[in-house]
């Protein structure tokens, strides 16, 4: 059963969605060569818990973590762990919080300092998968038009779409009805109404859209292991059209000093 929700509800939705993307932001901001992805993780903790929300990751059907961290062919569900992230890496964080019962579910790709074209490009069209998503989200269209938007963009670019793993409806869960495939077929399945509010989160592997787990029982690596990648906002469907609730101003980056001695 899909649940809309109302004009408050999606207020509330917006709090908890503006407030991981700022997280996310800033852990945007951390990501170098010689970072750990455990030192993300319990970076994400504290800034979730200093303002007062929950990491909805952790405990999450046993989750162990604050954030999903997966690197390079990892697709989704890595763990944070002590590796060292290394130039030419792309570290993708999938981070959800819940604030007053209701959650809000993000994620970006991250190149770790110089990266190559070919996996630069590969983050670009996932970025702009999730763009033409998000138009998507809108009455009276169907689940089948994001899906389509998602997978036409990426395999005219040379990219495979996970199967497996799916965007969803969220609310006070974070994974409610409807799954939200980034494939499909323009005009059909769930037709959308205002009120629903989905993750939207394309996967774009550079290979083989197969995928396996590793032993640990989550983490999702490419069959190919090529590398992927994984971006996600929360989406309000409104009379107002699409609306990102976790979309935040990227911070500005510091230009370093110059000293002319
Ligand atoms: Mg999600």
């Amino acid at each position: 059963m899909i649940i809309g929700k109302s004009r408050r509800e999606i207020e509330k939705m917006r709090a908890a969605g503006q407030l991981v993307g700022r997280v996310l932001e800033e852990l945007r901001r951390m990501v170098a060569p010689g970072v750990t992805t455990i030192e993300v993780d319990r970076a994400a903790e504290r800034m979730i818990r200093d303002a007062g929300a929950l990491p909805t990751f952790k405990g999450y059907h046993g989750f162990p973590y604050s954030i999903c961290a997966s690197v390079n062919e990892q697709v989704v569900h890595g763990f944070p762990s002590n590796y060292i992230l290394k130039e030419g890496d792309i570290f993708s964080i999938d981070i959800g919080a819940t604030l007053e019962g209701f959650v809000g579910d993000t994620a970006i790709t991250v190149p770790v300092g110089r990266v190559s074209e070919d996996r630069l490009r590969m983050i670009h069209v996932a970025e702009e998968c999730l763009e033409r998503a998000i138009r998507q989200c809108q009455a009276e269209k169907h689940l089948g038009d994001i899906g389509w938007a998602v997978q036409s963009h990426a395999e005219a670019h040379g990219y495979s779409i996970v199967r497996e793993y799916v965007g969803h409806g969220i609310g006070r869960r974070m994974h409610e009805d409807p799954q939200v495939p980034n494939y499909g077929t323009p005009g059909k399945g769930v037709k959308i109404r205002n009120g629903y509010v989905f993750a939207l989160e394309p996967m774009l592997n550079m290979g083989t859209h197969h995928t396996r787990v590793l032993k640990d029982g989550w983490t999702v690596v490419t069959a190919d292991d090529q590398p992927s990648a994984h971006v996600e906002h929360t989406v309000a469907v409104t009379e107002e059209g699409p609306q990102v609730l976790t979309r935040v101003a990227k911070v500005e980056e510091k230009e370093p000093e110059i000293v002319v001695v």
